[in-house]
Formats: structure tokens, sequence, C-alpha cells
């Protein structure tokens, strides 16, 4: 009944947008470049494919941190400054991920002259928000939602909305790429809901560097076990290491994972440890290099829900 209500939620999504859009089209100010392409900036390489999958040839997309790097913390460079200044619209993660750390993206946002739910826009809205868990640390949002694909749905229609508001010429064109894209996320969404029931619950624990994967994991049905909770905070100190040992040891876990966008060496450690093999990189907070497994987001889930399938079979 859930997976029902999440097809039609996003189907009527797909249909509020057509309203949307035609009542906009003679207000809103067509702000597309002398290219004529609309400019588009987004934080990271996740949300960049999304808008590829949505805007196709019709946006003049910059991606700002690079594939392979962490977001929560980042320096803009100079032609980031200038890509955001210049764009017709700007999409965050939100949650916390680019405005926890340093605050890299609201301090560009001020530089840049922008203005939130004008000129950026959280993907994330609508999102039920998780929380982290460590002591004291409660009240901070956790903000890996799309590794939950239901999430990631919900940030395709945000950003197929803002593309049809900003450039509402290419309506249909943008509505019938994020429905296209928007089926087969569902459907890989619908496939991984029942992956994960023949792993037996004593080996159903998902051990990573970051504690990245909660959303992902009451999704579809494991347990999320890690060894810092976030990448902002101080990674791998003895008391972290200590902690996902203890967990590992009641557990019957028969492999660990490591994040491609994370520093590799205290999975290492906790694999030395233990004995465990590292079974593979999952992806977390980025996509692959083109070409490679991973280099989109629907690859990327597929990669990850079938690699820690395989890994927990074992
Ligand atoms: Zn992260």
């Amino acid at each position: 009944m859930k997976k029902f209500k999440v097809w039609i939620g996003w189907f009527t999504a797909l249909f509020l947008l057509t309203a949307c859009g035609n009542s906009q089209s003679s207000t809103k100010k067509n702000e597309k470049s002398d290219t004529g392409l609309i400019k588009v900036v987004t934080t990271n390489s996740i949300l960049g494919d999304m808008v590829k999958n949505v805007g196709g040839n019709k946006v003049d997309l910059h991606n700002m941190v690079p594939i392979g790097t962490d977001p929560h913390e980042y320096e803009p460079l100079p032609e980031d400054i200038t890509a955001a200044a210049e764009s017709d619209v700007i999409f965050y993660n939100g949650l916390n991920l680019e405005t926890g750390g340093n605050g890299w993206f609201a301090k560009l946002m001020e530089t840049a002259g922008k203005r939130e739910k004008e000129d950026y826009f959280a993907v994330s809205k609508g999102v039920e928000p998780m929380h982290l868990t460590t002591a004291g640390k409660e009240s901070e949002q956790d903000p890996h939602a799309w590794l939950d694909i239901s999430n990631g749905i919900i940030y395709v229609l945000n950003i197929a909305e803002h593309l049809i508001e900003k450039d509402p010429d290419n309506k249909k064109f943008y509505q019938d790429n994020a429905e296209n894209y928007l089926a087969k996320l569902k459907k890989l969404d619908t496939e991984a809901k029942s992956k994960f029931a023949d792993i037996p619950k004593e080996k159903a624990l998902l051990v990573t560097s970051e504690g990245a994967f909660k959303y992902f994991s009451k999704a579809y049905g494991l347990t999320a076990a890690f060894i810092w909770e976030i990448n902002t905070e101080n990674q791998g100190t003895p008391d972290q290491m200590t902690q996902v040992l203890e967990q590992i040891e009641a557990s019957k876990v028969p492999g660990l994972f490591v994040e491609t966008s994370v520093d590799k060496r205290s999975m290492e450690t906790i694999s030395n440890e233990t004995g465990l093999s590292i079974y593979t990189n999952i992806f977390t907070d980025s996509v692959a290099k083109k070409g490679k497994a991973g280099d989109s987001y629907y690859s990327m889930m597929e990669w990850n829900l079938t690699k820690i399938h395989e890994g927990l079979s074992q």
C-alpha cells in the first residue's frame, strides 16, 4: 500500500507541475542566457546528474564539488563564485550538508548575491529528515537522504519544478524527461525494498566509515554501523573505533564497506582488527568518474544495492 502511495504521490506531483508551469509562464521572466540555455549550478555531482537527467541539452550545468570529493566541507573556487553569480537557478542538498561544517554554501550565496527560494533551492524539500544519533548532536539533521531512492524521487520532482518555473518554454521537455527518469528510479526502489529479505538479521549490519547509510538502511531493511557519524567531525578517534568494533563483535556480519569519498585508512584498521575484509567501495556523497560503474545517481544506487547485498550474503 505504501509503495502504491509513493507512486501515486509522484505521479500527482508531476501533474501539479503541469498546472504550475502553466500559471507561471505568463508571470515569470524567462531567464535564459544568450545561448538559449538555462544556467544551472549544483553543489555536488549527484544533484548535477539529476539535473542532467531532467534538463538534458536545455541546461548549461556547472557542478561545484568535484567527483570523488567530500561535499560537507568545500572551498569554492573563483569559477564557482562566477557561475553562481551568473546562474538562473542553484540547487543544493540542504539538510545540513553544505551548511554544516565550514558552512561554505551560505557564504557563497551571500558573496554571489543570491536569495533563498528565489535563486537557490534545497532539493530535499519535502523529505522527512532523520537526525544524528551521537550524544549532543541529536538536533542536527542527517543530510544523506538521497541514499533512499524514494527521497531521490522527491529531489528530482523539486528539480523539475524549478526548471519549469525558470524556463517555462521547455516545460513539456522537462516533464517528459522527469517522468521517464522517475519511472526508472521507482522500479529500482521497488526492487530494492525486497532485496535484503534473504540476509539473516545477525548479518544485516552495514558497516561504513561515515554514518551516511541511515536513510538507506531504514528503507531497505538493514542496520547501519559506522566509525564516525558525519564527515565534519573527527574521523577515526579511539572511542569511535572501539564502538564500531563492539558492534561488529556482537554481530555475524561477513564483510565491511568503504565509501569512495572518504579516507580509507580507518576502515583498513577495522579490517585488520576484525579479520573481516573490505568487500568493496560504495558510493555516498559523490558519483563515480564518467565511464565507470556508479557514474550517475541511478548507477551508484544500483551498484550500492548489488554490492552491499553480495557483501552481506557471503
Ligand atoms: Zn556524507
